[in-house]
């Protein structure tokens, strides 16, 4: 796939941070291969990056860092 499906422009190879829930658990994956629309942001991934995100979340390795998440609510939005 190198089309967006959403405004048809070019896709990009590009490693982003994604946040993914498991068991539970919040985790954010840094470096993520992803193809990325130029035009409007959208984000794809192909089957191997999911699963490899999915490889990553069960393996439950030592995490390289942990962070502190801001949890916002739209329910009043
Ligand atoms: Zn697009």
């Amino acid at each position: 796939m190198d089309t967006c499906l959403v405004c048809k422009s070019k896709l990009k190879e590009m490693r982003i941070s994604r946040v993914q829930e498991y068991n539970g658990q919040w985790f954010l994956i840094e470096n993520l291969p992803a193809l990325v629309c130029r035009q409007c942001g959208e984000i794809y991934y192909t089957p191997e990056t999911h699963d490899l995100v999915l490889e990553l979340v069960r393996a439950g390795k030592q995490p390289i860092r942990t962070e502190t998440l801001s949890v916002l609510d739209a329910s009043a939005a």
